[in-house]
């Protein structure tokens, strides 16, 4: 243990956050989606990546059409043929984030968004799609109909898009592996993760662990030992904390996506609670906004029971949260207690969750000698 006096106005030059290091207990990663994004949360202090949404990819120039047009496909091979598209891109995004965080994990998450988020929204973006696919306007606008949902958020979207789709998550998978493999053969040490949202059901993750166990053999063959992965899941939603010991079985970790965990143990909408948590915040119904803070008396009960039954289910499995509480210092603390591996946030709370999670550590200690 360090001695804190040693290094308190004596012109020690380690900034407050490399001091609390030594005594936090839980890593510290990073949610972010580019190689310039993870080079600056590794500049503050991220161990790793412990979110990589692959939907934000697919905004980039030169993209976004392929992904318009594996979304409209009519059937598989015409989605097939757009994934091929896709593939290089996701490769050399996959590649560049690796790299950047050379030595440390990375976890990928497979595709979670409703698949219409994509799709053009009016009758003249669609023209203009269909002019630019080469397609008829009026079976894209019909296709479009029948894309759109009623409640997206609880609707085809997360590994219920790999199931229906497999070939989306194989596309995903295999660039995440060429990647790698890719880095490999250059002598870098590329850690990837790959985590499958939204799962419920544990033969959801069974079925998608074994698509990604096949593309991994694909890709590397003979050669498992280059590329060091793990593959587990986000636990989101209810059922999944309920069920924890069953979806272990399949897991080689948990990533607690507490903004889903949070929507749905709540019953709140993310993009329709604003209307009304300000007034359950003013007349006291609400403490804290917990989209921001974590309600540990709720959603905390489900994280903890998730780690109890995943633990005793598989005592390594490595556990860490993702969701936006990560970077929240009274969440962090929550999330010591309940005996989490790591925490992550966006790179700019980075410094501060290294602080938090120290002080994690010494209140707990207070709290154990009072
Ligand atoms: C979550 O649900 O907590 C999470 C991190 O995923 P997203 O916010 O992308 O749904
Ligand atoms: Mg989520």
């Amino acid at each position: 243990m360090a001695d804190a006096r040693r290094l308190v106005g004596r012109g020690d030059s380690r900034t407050d956050a490399d001091w609390a290091d030594e005594f936090r207990q839980l890593g510290v990663r990073t949610n972010a989606d580019t190689p310039e994004d993870a080079a600056r949360a590794r500049a503050f202090g991220a161990e790793g990546i412990g979110l990589c949404r692959t939907e934000h990819m697919f905004f980039g120039e030169g993209r976004i059409k392929y992904i318009r047009a594996m979304i409209m496909a009519a059937d598989e091979s015409e989605r097939r043929e757009a994934l091929e598209k896709l593939l290089p891109f996701q490769r050399e995004d996959f590649e560049g984030i690796l790299e950047a965080m050379e030595g440390r994990p990375v976890t990928i998450r497979l595709l979670d968004p409703p698949l219409h988020e994509f799709i053009p929204a009016t009758d003249e973006e669609i023209e203009e799609l269909a002019a630019e696919l080469g397609k008829d306007a009026d079976e894209l606008k019909e296709r479009a109909a029948e894309l759109r949902e009623t409640n997206p958020m609880l609707g085809h979207r997360g590994c219920r898009l790999g199931i229906t789709y497999p070939e989306v998550y194989e596309m995903q998978a295999r660039a995440i592996f060429e990647a790698a493999k890719k880095l490999a053969d250059r002598g870098v040490d590329a850690r990837p993760e790959v985590m499958i949202p939204l799962v419920g059901e544990p033969q959801e993750l069974s079925i998608l662990r074994e698509l990604v166990e096949k593309v991994a053999a694909d890709v590397l063959g003979d050669d498992t030992d280059a590329v060091p992965f793990h593959i587990g899941t986000m636990i989101e939603i209810p059922r999944a904390a309920i069920v924890a010991d069953e979806i272990a079985e399949h897991a080689d970790f948990f990533s607690f996506g507490t903004n889903d965990l949070t929507q749905m143990a709540y019953g709140f909408s993310r993009d329709d609670a604003g209307s009304f948590i300000k007034e359950y915040l003013k007349r006291g119904i609400l403490r804290k906004d917990p989209f921001q803070s974590l309600d540990k008396r709720g959603v905390g009960a489900l994280v903890q029971m998730a780690v109890d039954k995943g633990r005793l289910a598989k005592p390594d499995l490595h556990m860490g949260i993702c969701g936006e509480h990560g970077g929240d210092p009274e969440s962090i603390y929550f999330c010591h207690r309940v005996g989490l591996d790591y925490v992550s946030c966006s790179p700019y709370r980075v410094p501060v969750a290294r602080l938090a999670a120290a002080h994690a550590v010494l209140r707990a200690r207070i709290r154990g000698i009072m």
